[in-house]
C-alpha cells in the first residue's frame, strides 16, 4: 500500500519522544496494568484510514478488532465525516433534558423501525455501560410501578456467569467475570447467576448436539424457584464477548426467551458488542426471531465514531412510566451528554451506509470466508478451540491440546501474540488467553485473509518458543 500519509504524519522523533514521556507520567489507562504497559512499546495512533490505523511514525497496521468493537465501516468515512460537520454547523451539543433536537429524533424513528418487533421507544445516553444501566433501572422501576401487587416483589435481574455488560457498578453487579468483577462484589447488588454455554468447556462435561442443551435447565430451574422475585434476566444474545468470544449453541437464545415468558420475566438484550452487524444480521436477536422487552445498543451505533447508547424499551414499557408528576412514575435518569448531535448525527449517516451499499448482504461472503479460513487454526497444536459467528471470533490458546489445559497466567501468552502480530502490521488484543479478531465490517477480503494470516504466523511464531511443536500438519 503506498498511500500518501494523512499531513503531519510522521510526527518528529522528539515530539513521538516526549508523547511517550509524557503519557508514561500522566496518563493512566483502562483494563491495564500500568507497570507491565511501561515496559511494552509505546503504539501511538495519530491517524486511521479504513481498515487501518497509522502511528506517529506513520506506520500503517490492520485494526482487528475495530477500535475496540466499535468501528463498522472503517476509519475517516467521508460520508460520516461530513455528516459530523454537517452537524457542527448547526450545533455540537445541548440536551434531551426537557429539549430536543432533530437529529435524536430522526435516529428515534429510524432505530425503532429497524430493531427486534416491539421496540418502539428510544431512551438514549452515551456508552454500552450506561445503555445497560438504563435498561436495569427500568426494569426494576416497570415492576415497582404494576398495579397488582403481587408484582411488585419481582426485584431481581438473573444474569450469567462470564458476563460483561460494562464497568459501572449496576452493570458490574449483573457481570460475572471474576477477574473484573470480583473485588467489588461488596459495593454490588446481588444478582443470581446462571451458566451460559460455552462448550468447550462444558461445565456439565457433555457435547453437542447429544446434550439437548441441557444448560438451559438450570435457567428453568431459578426462575421456577425465583420466577415471581425476579424482575429481568439479561443476557449477551449469541456471543458472550468478554468471557472470550463464547458462542451459544443454535437455538440457546430462542429458549431462554421461551424461558422468560413463561415466568413473566423480562427479558434484556445487550447488543452493545454484537449489534450493527457485528453476527451478520443487524442484530443478533433477528437471528433467532428473539423479541427482548429491552435492548442496550452502543459501540456500532454511530459507525464507532462518538460515544452514544440506546436503551430500547417496548410500548409496555414505556406506558408503566406514564402518569401524572405526583404519581412518582418519573424515570429519573439521564446523563449531560445523552443524545449528543454530533454523535445522532453519525449514526444517522451510519444507518444511511448500511442502507445504501447493502453492507449486511456485503458481508455474507466475508462472513464465509473468515469462518472457512479459521478452521485452519485448528492445526497448530497450541489452539484448542476456535469460535466465531458473523465478523466476530475467539481462538483459545491451550498448553495441552488433549487435556485442555490453559497456558500458566504468567508466560502471557496471548499477549506476546499480539505484540508479534503488532511487529506483523496488525492491531489485535487478547482476553486471557483468547486471541479475539473483529475486523470493521468494511473489511476487504484482501484485508481478512491478511489478518488470518499475520494472525496464525504470530501464534505459530509464539507458541513453538514456549515450546509448543507447532503446526503438526506442516513439518
Ligand atoms: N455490554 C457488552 C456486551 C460489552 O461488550 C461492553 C463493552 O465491551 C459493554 C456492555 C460496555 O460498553 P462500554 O465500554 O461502552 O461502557
Amino acid at each position: 500500500m503506498s498511500h500518501p500519509l494523512p499531513p503531519g504524519i510522521p510526527l518528529s522523533p522528539e515530539r513521538i519522544r516526549d508523547l511517550v514521556e509524557a503519557d508514561h507520567r500522566y496518563l493512566w489507562h483502562p483494563f491495564t496494568q500500568m507497570q507491565e504497559w511501561y515496559g511494552q512499546p509505546c503504539l501511538i495512533v495519530a491517524a486511521a484510514e479504513g481498515c487501518s490505523l497509522i502511528d506517529a511514525e506513520g506506520n500503517r497496521y490492520l485494526d482487528g478488532v475495530s477500535s475496540l468493537w466499535a468501528n463498522v465501516h472503517g476509519h475517516r468515512r467521508k460520508e460520516l465525516d461530513q455528516a459530523i460537520r454537517n452537524q457542527l454547523d448547526r450545533v455540537a451539543h445541548t440536551t434531551l433534558l426537557g429539549l430536543a433536537h432533530p437529529a435524536a429524533i430522526e435516529l428515534a424513528r429510524e432505530l425503532a423501525a429497524l430493531a427486534p418487533k416491539g421496540l418502539t421507544r428510544v431512551f438514549f445516553s452515551d456508552n454500552g455501560s450506561t445503555a445497560v444501566e438504563a435498561a436495569l433501572k427500568i426494569a426494576f422501576q416497570y415492576w415497582q410501578q404494576q398495579k397488582d401487587e403481587r408484582k411488585r416483589t419481582k426485584r431481581r435481574i438473573v444474569s450469567f456467569r462470564n458476563a460483561y455488560h460494562g464497568d459501572t457498578l449496576g452493570a458490574v453487579s449483573v457481570g460475572g467475570v471474576d477477574l473484573f468483577h470480583e473485588r467489588y462484589r461488596p459495593l454490588l447488588f446481588p444478582s443470581p447467576k446462571v451458566t451460559y454455554p460455552y462448550c468447550y468447556r462444558c461445565h456439565l462435561g457433555l457435547s453437542r448436539p447429544g446434550c439437548g442443551m441441557a444448560c438451559a435447565d438450570e435457567l428453568e430451574d431459578v426462575l421456577e424457584r425465583e420466577g415471581l422475585s425476579t424482575a429481568a434476566l439479561i443476557i449477551e444474545p449469541l456471543v458472550q464477548g468478554a468471557a472470550g468470544m463464547v458462542v451459544a449453541p443454535e437455538g440457546f437464545l430462542k429458549r431462554v426467551e421461551t424461558i422468560c415468558r413463561k415466568h413473566e420475566v423480562l427479558l434484556i438484550a445487550d447488543e452493545v458488542a454484537v449489534g450493527f452487524g457485528r453476527t451478520g444480521t443487524l442484530f443478533a436477536c433477528e437471528q433467532e426471531a428473539v423479541r427482548p422487552d429491552l435492548m442496550a445498543l452502543a459501540k456500532g451505533i454511530t459507525g464507532g465514531y462518538l460515544p452514544l447508547a440506546a436503551t430500547l424499551a417496548t410500548e409496555e414499557i414505556f406506558e408503566a412510566f406514564l402518569g401524572g408528576v405526583a404519581e412518582g412514575k418519573t424515570f429519573f435518569h439521564g446523563h449531560t451528554f445523552t443524545g449528543n448531535p454530533l454523535a445522532c448525527a453519525a449514526a444517522l449517516a451510519s444507518l444511511e451506509i448500511f442502507r445504501r451499499e447493502r453492507v449486511l448482504e456485503q458481508i455474507q461472503p466475508k462472513i464465509r470466508h473468515f469462518a472457512s479460513r479459521l478452521e485452519s487454526f485448528r492445526d497448530l497444536e497450541s489452539v484448542g478451540d476456535v469460535r466465531c459467528k458473523g465478523l466476530m471470533a475467539g481462538i483459545e490458546l491451550v498448553a495441552d491440546k488433549e487435556t485442555r489445559q490453559p497456558y500458566p497466567v504468567e508466560k502471557r501468552v496471548a499477549v506476546k501474540v499480539i505484540l508479534e502480530a503488532r511487529r506483523r502490521g496488525l492491531v489485535i488484543r487478547p482476553l486471557g488467553d483468547v486471541v479475539v479478531l473483529m475486523p470493521p465490517l468494511a473489511v476487504t477480503l484482501e484485508e481478512l485473509d491478511r489478518i488470518l494470516d499475520v494472525t496464525y504466523e504470530s501464534i505459530d511464531t509464539v507458541t513453538r518458543a514456549l515450546g509448543r511443536p507447532g503446526n503438526k500438519g506442516k513439518s
